[in-house]
Formats: C-alpha cells, structure tokens, sequence
C-alpha cells in the first residue's frame, strides 16, 4: 500500500517529518513524499535536517502568491501526480492552503484522506485566518482523523464526525522536538551562540501570522523597541519570517537596537536550541505554542483566540493579543515577577510523549485493516 504525505510549509514540515521517517520504516507501506513549496526556503531546510529527499515537487511558490493562487496550483499538480500513478491514501498535516488543497485534488480523485493534527478548533471561522477554515473544510473530507488531544477529538465529534474515524495520537511536533533537541546542533551564528553564553535574560520572538499583517505587528515592532530601551541587560532575538509583508511591518521599528537581534528563518534545530536558551517567548505561532511548554518556557501568545486551548489550561502560555501597551507589560511581569514565571514555566506539556507518529502508522494499519497495534500504547497520550 502507498501512503502520499503532502505537505508545503515549515511547520507542515516539521510535523510531518516524523510521520514519514514512520512510515519509510514501517514494513507495511511505501511512502510516496509530495511537497507543494508553498514555502521554498524553509521547507527544504526542514526536510534537509530530517534528511527527506521529496519525490514529487510541485514547486508551486511564486513572490507574493496569493492564497486562491496556492489553492488552485497545489490541485492542478497534485491531480496530474493522481493521473500517473495514484497512491491509496493520502495524509495532510493541519491547516495551511497546501494541506486543505491536499485533501480536495485527493477527494475529487477518490482517495481517501488522513488528516493529522485533526480537529483544533478557535471557533471563529475567521480567526486565524484562512487557517481554522482549512482545518473545517480538511475534516469534512477526511476518512482518519489523527487528533492531537482528547479535545481535538471532542471538537470533532461535536461536528458528528463519528468517534471510530478518529484516534488520538498526540502531536507529532513533541516527536520532531525530542529527536532535534536531542543532537544539541550548535548554531552557525556566532551570536547566537555567544548569545547562549551570556548570563543576561532571552526574549525570543516570532510573528507571522495573516490576521497581524499591518498596524497589529507594527505594534508589535514598536513594544519590541519599548521593551529593548528599557531592558538594556536583556536581549531580543527575532527570527524574521520570509515574509516581506511581516518584515517590512516590524523590523523599522528596532532596526540599529543594540540589544535587538534579528537573524533569517532559523534552521529547525537551531530554533529549538533557541528556545531551550530563551527566557521567555513571545509569538503568534501556533507550532512554538507546543513546543516552548514541554522546554518549560512560559509563552506570551500575540492573538486573541487559539485553537490550542491546553496549554493555556495548563497554565504555561498565555493569551496577550497584540496590543502594544499590553505586550510591553506582561514582557515586564515575566521579566520581573519571579511566581508567575515559575507558575508558567513548571506547567507540564499537555501534547504528548513523543510517540505520535508511531500511533499513527499504527492507526493507519487498523485503517487498512492490517492488524490493530494500537492497543500496544500506554493510554493517553
Ligand atoms: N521555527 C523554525 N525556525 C524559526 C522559527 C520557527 O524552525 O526561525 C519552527 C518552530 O520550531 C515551529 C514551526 O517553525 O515548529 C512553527 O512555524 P510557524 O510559526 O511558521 O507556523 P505555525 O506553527 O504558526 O503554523
């Protein structure tokens, strides 16, 4: 049986890779990679470190595509891919464009979809946006549903997606995490690593989202100068987003900033060691939401809503939005008030053991009626 990951963007990357190293070495399927290069750069980076050599690249990304343009070339490659020789399921990772126009060019062709990292939910069709439509639409056309938590998989029955079609396998970032910060890479920058050195606090920063392109992370960029002028013993690190709409709306502000470092995209182990230095983190990410939690990094989240409500339960992210004033307190209260930090920073990771992709081919197996090894995991996630 052939199994099709289809994924375009970093942090698809980073959550899909430990799915494919999973089924490369799992006796029961062939594993066919297609990548769409929604993103270019920091795509290949990602399968470069997980050592991935895709076998179908559509190379779709074009300067400042637009989001119908990556809908509409992801469909029209994929189905040409379909035409040829068509695998017996696909398997798209979350909520980007590529991964939602994953699901359709293989639902139009019959093929049945595996959606991993199924089921979050903000509630509010428009926010993030397009990104918790995608992830509506995916589930509606999807035949295995591979949630990352208990509430994943109760957002989704509440939508009558029957129970049976959905597993909870934990999020298969903590897998990429576990196998990354493990080999300890050094940074290529040397002020990174002098950074890491230093005995002064870390704020590590990153933005990208859709919904705070323009004056919201203009505001971010003048908290980030605020905070950098009052803190002259702390240091801001950045790594800025490909993106030239982020860049061009928060880098004026903390430009020539002596204590603000701004580098390109870090490579994905280079990132984790980041946060694993980083005193505290300030994003609108959704991946780094998981990620910082199981470092015991205590993550202020630049939006209003998410759909990735347990870690704030948990009590070690915690919701800031994007307000410049705001943003520049609850820095300052991390900074500064050793019991909430301590609170946030000790909050135990809520997205699993690290065995999310081994869950998955198991359920995939089951799917396919080739034995059901699920029950060999502990329960829980
Ligand atoms: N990341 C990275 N290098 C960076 C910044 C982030 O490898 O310079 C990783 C991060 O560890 C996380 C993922 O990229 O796994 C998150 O990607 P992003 O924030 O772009 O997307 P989102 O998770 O919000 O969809």
């Amino acid at each position: 049986l052939t199994i099709m990951p289809i994924y375009g963007t970093r942090p698809e990357a980073i959550k899909m890779a430990p799915i494919v190293k999973a089924l490369q070495e799992s006796s029961s399927f062939d594993c066919v990679v297609t990548v769409t290069g929604q993103h270019r750069e920091m795509l290949d980076q990602v399968n470069e470190i997980f050592d991935i050599t895709p076998d179908h690249d559509l190379n779709i990304i074009q300067p400042r595509q637009t989001l119908n343009g990556v809908l509409t070339r992801t469909v029209e490659g994929l189905d040409a891919i379909f035409e040829e020789s068509a695998p017996d399921a696909v398997i798209v990772q979350g909520d980007t464009t590529t991964s939602t126009a994953g699901a359709i060019a293989a639902f139009y062709r019959g093929i049945p979809v595996i959606h991993a990292e199924a089921g979050l939910r903000s509630f509010d069709l428009f926010s993030p946006f397009p990104e918790e439509a995608n992830r509506r639409i995916t589930s509606q056309i999807t035949s295995l549903h591979l949630a990352p938590t208990d509430i994943s998989k109760r957002n989704l029955q509440a939508e009558s997606i029957n129970g049976d079609d959905v597993v909870v396998t934990g999020n298969t970032v903590i897998d990429a995490l576990h196998h990354t910060v493990a080999k300890a890479l050094p940074f290529t920058d040397p002020q990174l690593e002098e950074i890491a050195q230093r005995s002064g606090k870390t704020l590590l920063v990153t933005t990208h989202r859709r919904e705070n392109q323009g004056e919201a992370m203009r505001g971010v960029g003048r908290a980030l100068a605020r905070i950098a002028d009052a803190e002259p013993d702390l240091t801001i690190v950045l790594p800025a987003h490909r993106n030239p709409v982020v860049r061009e709306a928060v880098l004026p502000a903390i430009e020539g900033k002596p204590n603000v470092h701004v580098t390109e995209p870090l490579a994905y182990g280079e990132f984790t060691r980041m946060l694993s230095v980083a005193d505290v983190v300030l994003t609108d990410s959704g991946g780094v939401q998981e990620e910082a939690p199981s470092l015991g990094k205590p993550v202020l989240v630049m939006r209003e809503n998410t759909e990735r409500p347990e870690a704030v339960t948990a009590g070690t992210v915690k919701l800031i939005g994007t307000d410049e004033e705001r943003i520049v307190e609850e820095v300052d209260t991390l900074l500064h008030n050793h019991a909430i930090y301590d609170a946030m920073a000790n909050a135990v990771n809520p997205y699993g053991d690290g065995k999310a992709a081994a869950r998955t081919i198991a359920a995939i197996e089951k799917m396919f009626d080739l034995g059901d090894r699920l029950e060999d995991f502990n329960p829980g996630v």
